[in-house]
């Protein structure tokens, strides 16, 4: 045979035939000229595979990546929901807590979630660069607290191996930080992307654990579990970042059924979040109570493994704060009354008062 060159690897040729434009979407969205200007506002990019889940219209996976008019006729939300920008003390590295770090390392995607709470940046350019970069490293270095970076984007499984592995070996050079992570959505979104030299190069780095980002059960494909048992097998501890998201999995069952799955592929549920109030994004939002409904429905009848933390960004830059469904009534004497899943109440003693 005669000699080839190396041939472009999968995943680049699948994310290079991603859909963008209206046009080859091979479904009819109704002609509309504001489907210009919000394309032109909030990029479109769904690869083959994440297309191949979808069904039909309106159902989770096309919800979650075709664009919708409310995106920009609906006027709600807030252009930087978390105030990331002033907690910015550099571009693209946000230090809010005392102890670790938001490090934005690319600006691309696998799918551009039509919900996502960056979308005022995500897919353009200048979001990320080498400088941000290098001044993100040096940022590190120099702040003796930062024990803990959270490696973010953007996706930062869409840089190449080779600039990947350069930049880990950067971070893990600097004495005082202890762990790394990286948030990543590409195992539910671009699975094909976690090839066994990835994940062996990422098993260099450990203590190095990843976040991902499943938000159905339609999500959790043969395709995805090859990709979470290989980072698996690397050693790699994976945890999920879950959005709700209205009319794509705010309800009990579907979130139950996800999270089981997740276990199954070797996914551990982390976060359940509340949608952020990212403007472009309203049309996702749930009532707060929703997600505490959805945490009542999973305690005790399923596996505490199963059960994420329901969490919600405080708008203005408060952080994450955890909420749980009120089941504990406080008595003088220190002891309290609790409600069970099954809904009966025991009393509790007081101890150690
Ligand atoms: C979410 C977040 C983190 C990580 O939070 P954990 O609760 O430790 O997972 C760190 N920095 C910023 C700015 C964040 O938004
Ligand atoms: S993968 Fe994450 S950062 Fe990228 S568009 Fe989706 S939610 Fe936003």
């Amino acid at each position: 045979m005669p000699a080839q060159k190396r041939k472009r690897s999968h995943w680049r040729r699948l994310l290079s035939e991603s859909v963008t434009t209206l046009e080859d979407l091979p479904l009819h969205l109704p002609k509309d000229d504001r489907f210009r200007k919000l394309l032109h506002q909030y990029p479109m990019r769904i690869n083959p595979y994440y297309l191949g889940l979808m069904g039909q219209k309106d159902d989770p996976i096309y919800r979650q990546c075709v664009p919708d008019l409310e995106e920009i006729s609906n006027p709600n939300g807030l252009e930087d929901p978390l105030d990331e920008e002033g907690r910015s003390p550099i571009p693209g590295l946000t230090h809010r807590y005392p102890d670790r770090v938001l490090f934005l390392v690319s600006a691309q995607c696998a799918v551009y979630c039509r919900f996502c709470n960056r979308k005022r940046k995500v897919g353009r350019p200048g979001m990320v660069t080498a400088q941000s970069i290098r001044e993100g490293i040096d940022y590190i270095r120099c702040h003796k607290a930062v024990r803990d970076v959270l490696l973010s984007g953007g996706d930062p499984l869409l840089l190449g191996t080779r600039r990947l592995h350069h930049l880990l070996r950067e971070i893990r050079r600097i004495p005082h930080v202890e762990i790394i992570r990286i948030g990543t959505r590409v195992p539910c979104t671009l699975p094909q992307r976690i090839t066994p030299r990835l994940a062996r190069m990422l098993g260099e780095f450990h203590p190095l654990y990843i976040h991902t980002h499943f938000n159905h059960p339609l999500e959790i494909t043969p395709e995805a579990t090859l990709a979470c048992g290989r980072l698996a097998d690397a050693g790699i501890p994976l945890g999920c970042q879950t959005v709700l998201l209205k009319g794509v999995n705010d309800s009990p069952g579907i979130i139950k059924a996800l999270m089981q799955r997740l276990l199954m592929i070797r996914v551990r549920p982390y976060y359940l979040f509340q949608g952020d109030l990212a403007k472009g994004t309203a049309h996702f939002w749930t009532p707060v109570r929703r997600g505490l409904e959805i945490i009542s429905a999973l305690q005790g009848y399923t596996s505490g493994l199963c059960i994420p933390h329901f969490a919600v960004d405080l708008p203005g830059g408060g952080g994450k704060i955890t909420l749980l469904p009120d089941q504990v009534k406080w008595q003088a004497d220190g002891s309290f009354l609790v409600k069970t899943y099954e809904g009966k109440v025991f009393h509790y003693p007081a101890t150690g008062e």
